[in-house]
């Protein structure tokens, strides 16, 4: 099953980087930009998916064999509007796969057994055709780097160079507008599932297994998802210094530190690390465990920086098909879309069919309004030690929070565009406060007899 994806994919990246476009290439013409390292290339008949390999010019000549993994340090755009080029500095030969995606239009590196060394904002402003930039780690031994682009490119080339003889490399990317006629649709949605396709299959045992069912020993207690948001190649939000995936997690450790040594509880994190973990997988691990509750934590950011300094504080979300209001319909919409921001576009449970739909409705009637109650009880522990937000109980519609059986919130613990409040957040003991906050209204929760948990 996984050599099948991984044909499909590779017949993939080369039907996106060479194949239709091959027809359009000898029309564009290729600037030099100064390096050496660019050819122009001649027109190329569209290879057939059957001939297809992996691209990697690695193999001649071949070079030295690389101790321990390979280090991206360093990443720059350079070019203009009609050739923009990405490089990515690495300490040693790597192994890449370049495929492209549309809405948004995004052309996704996919490279083997690489860690990252580069600040993570450091893909924040782009240069000619690429808005931005972000990476990290995808998949067990697969990083990934996502290109933002302000509209529809093709890949001009793509070349990696031995710099040296020390083993170092460096991994290009060239980017042309893509030509009014581009891609089929067709082409790009078979693009898009393989690559589902290819990653499901790579992502699906990162998270802890469920424990055993309650064995005669083991006390009864309430499971408790703990679901800090984004991670690995999804950096979520950006601050001016740190980056919203980071400061989720070090929130969700410590509020697991936390909820254990109350032993009240057993704590299920969906991530413990920066990996990558698909909303469905998040929500399948919540099933799978039977929680009674689930947290999903996450950052805010405006998106107006003139209004940055002016908006700030916690605000804990439920459920909703209809948004409180426009903003919290509009973030819903960011926080749904990290799946496919990271290159994965995966189909939603509860939303298939209507009678699906219905039977969702109905039995998540009684879940949500248990979810209403916990978002009460932590807006109220948290009045005194937490700076909150204007309006701080909101409702939007979450895909993470779609789950039928089990009280799903979403905390956005403040704005990382806040430059104060970044900063509290980035601290050890704001993180602290905040655990305290969530746990105090976690034992109310089970306490006053306000869960499911019976
Ligand atoms: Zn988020």
């Amino acid at each position: 099953m996984r050599a099948l994806a991984s044909r499909l994919i590779i017949a993939c990246v080369l039907a996106t980087a060479n194949g239709v476009l091959g027809a359009v290439l000898g029309a564009v013409p290729v600037a030099a930009q100064g390096s050496t390292h660019v050819k122009t290339m001649p027109p190329r008949p569209p290879p057939t998916a059957e001939k297809a390999e992996p691209r990697s010019d690695v193999k001649e000549p071949t070079p030295p064999a690389q101790v321990g993994p390979v280090v991206a340090d360093a990443a720059s755009v350079t070019g203009n509007q009609s050739l923009t080029r990405l490089a990515l500095e690495l300490t040693g030969p790597v192994e890449y796969q370049v495929f492209r995606l549309r809405t948004p239009d995004r052309v996704v590196v996919d490279v083997s057994h690489v860690e990252f060394s580069i600040p993570a904002t450091a893909g924040r402003d782009g240069k000619g055709l690429i808005s931005g930039f972000r990476f990290g780690a995808f998949a067990p031994g697969k990083a990934r780097v996502v290109i933002e682009t302000a509209g529809p490119v093709q890949v001009e080339a793509t070349r990696l160079i031995r710099e040296g003889a020390r083993g170092r490399h460096r991994l290009e990317l060239d980017l042309v507008p893509a030509p009014s006629v581009d891609l089929s649709e067709v082409e790009m949605a078979a693009a898009r599932e393989s690559a589902a396709r290819l990653h499901i299959a790579d992502a699906t045992p990162a998270p802890a297994p469920p424990a055993p069912k309650s064995s005669p020993a083991a006390p009864r207690v309430p499971v408790i998802v703990i679901d800090p948001g984004h991670g690995g190649v999804d950096t979520g939000a950006q601050g001016a210094v740190g980056v919203e995936k980071d400061i989720v997690l070090a929130v969700g450790r410590e509020l697991e530190k936390v909820l254990n040594a109350t032993g009240k509880y057993r704590v299920v994190m969906t991530r413990s690390s920066d990996a990558f973990v698909p909303l469905a997988q998040r929500i399948r691990l919540s099933r799978e465990h039977e929680a009674q509750l689930f947290i999903s934590l996450h950052a805010d950011s405006l998106e107006a920086r003139e209004l940055a300094h002016a908006i700030r504080g916690a605000t804990i979300y439920t459920l909703s098909q209809s948004a409180s209001d426009e903003r919290a319909r509009r973030l819903a919409d960011k926080e749904n879309a990290a799946d496919l921001l990271a290159g994965v576009h995966l189909p939603t449970e509860g939303t298939q069919d209507d009678v699906k739909s219905i039977l969702f409705d109905l039995m998540a009637r009684e879940t949500n309004g248990l979810a209403l109650n916990f978002r009460q009880l932590a807006a109220k522990r948290m009045r005194g030690s937490i700076h909150l937000s204007r309006d701080p109980q909101r409702a939007a519609n979450f895909l993470v929070l779609r789950q039928a059986e089990t009280p799903a919130v979403l905390i956005e613990l403040g704005y990382i565009s806040h430059v104060d409040e970044e900063k509290q957040m980035l601290s050890q003991e704001w993180q602290r406060k905040m655990a305290a906050a969530i746990t105090a209204a976690i034992n109310d929760f089970f306490a006053t007899g306000s869960s499911i948990f019976r």
